[in-house]
């Protein structure tokens, strides 16, 4: 089979205060929207490693305190992370697939799984509270860090890390990174749509199933476009 083409092209963003330089390589022609994620994830690690210049990170292997956060996760990453389940080995699937049933009976039973009218914030503020455990989560370090959503590359704290198991986050100091990953949503459907990490079986049962095909870069384009940027 032949190899699949591949574009490339040095990306030149102002995104906050930061100016990055990014080259991109993506598919030359039509694929589903998760073939373009690796790209996207190295736009995102350049711009978060641009915003840590000069800053003190505190953030460590081990500590996963931030794992018990409402994580916003968009279709387009979704479908990804559930191919990457599907490859697992049958016993770390079988564990994955129980803690990731533990969350969900923990969400459903404190309410939180629809959000019922309430804001983003109340909803992260009651979800935080509930300390449940991002099904990822292996003895407090993330067991598919290079394949982590987009957004939790860019949660990253200078902060004394014990602040961060607070339920009521105070002293804790987010580093300033221009949050990138909400291109990401409504990437296929315009909407701007995303479920909670840890219901990500939940909603797999009833996902849009009809997937879209571009140029990976008119997926590029798309991308930047939800980022204001032509
Ligand atoms: S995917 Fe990894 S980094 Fe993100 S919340 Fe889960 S365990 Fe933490």
């Amino acid at each position: 089979m032949a190899a699949k083409a591949h574009s490339t092209a040095t990306l030149r963003l102002s995104v906050g205060s930061l100016r990055i330089a990014h080259p991109i390589t993506v598919p030359s022609g039509p694929v589903p929207a998760t073939e373009i994620l690796p790209a996207l994830q190295g736009l995102v690690n350049a711009v978060v490693a641009a915003a840590e210049q000069g800053q003190a990170i505190s953030c460590r292997k081990g500590c996963g305190a931030c794992c018990r956060q409402l994580v916003p996760v968009s279709r387009t990453e979704g479908e990804r992370l559930l191919e990457l389940v599907r490859a697992l080995p049958p016993r770390r699937r079988e564990a994955l697939a129980g803690r990731f049933a533990a969350a969900e009976a923990a969400i459903e039973t404190a309410g939180l799984g629809e959000r019922r009218g309430r804001s983003d914030r109340d909803l992260s503020t009651a979800y935080f509270a509930l300390g449940v455990p991002c099904p990822f989560l292996e003895e407090e370090s993330c067991s598919i860090h290079p394949d982590r959503p987009l957004i939790c590359r860019e949660y990253l704290v200078t902060s004394p890390p014990e602040r961060c198991a607070s339920p009521t986050q105070e002293g804790v100091a987010p580093l300033a990174v221009p949050k990138v990953s909400m291109a990401a949503r409504g990437l296929q459907d315009e909407a701007d749509d995303w479920f909670p990490l840890a219901m990500l079986m939940a909603w797999a049962r009833s996902r849009p199933r009809k997937a879209a095909r571009r140029t990976g870069p008119e997926w590029v384009q798309r991308f930047l476009g939800r980022l204001g940027i032509k």
